[in-house]
């Protein structure tokens, strides 16, 4: 649903290199190339970046009255999902 943090095997931090290596591949670059740039060398963690999918996005356009009061009050950030009543 998120970004990976860390690797699930070997505990590598992998969040600071999320976004470098989505905005690289949507550019059009191979995920092999960016990978050993961005020196992930472990297979492990390749599969991490490679294989994650964020769907984040997506669940958040359908959040409850109850979690949009809860994230205005907690963040001052105001629902704008389409799907926002349920
Ligand atoms: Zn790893």
């Amino acid at each position: 649903m998120l970004q990976p943090l860390r690797c699930f095997t070997c505990g590598a931090p992998l969040g600071h290199l999320w976004k470098p290596f989505m905005d690289r591949v949507s550019a059009g670059e191979d995920p092999e190339k960016v990978l050993d740039e961005l020196g992930v060398k472990r297979y492990c963690c390749r599969r991490m970046l490679f294989t994650a999918v964020t769907y984040i996005d997506k669940v958040a356009l359908f959040d409850s009255p109850r979690t949009r009061e809860l994230r205005v009050k907690l963040y001052s950030v105001p629902s704008k999902g389409v799907g926002g009543e349920i």
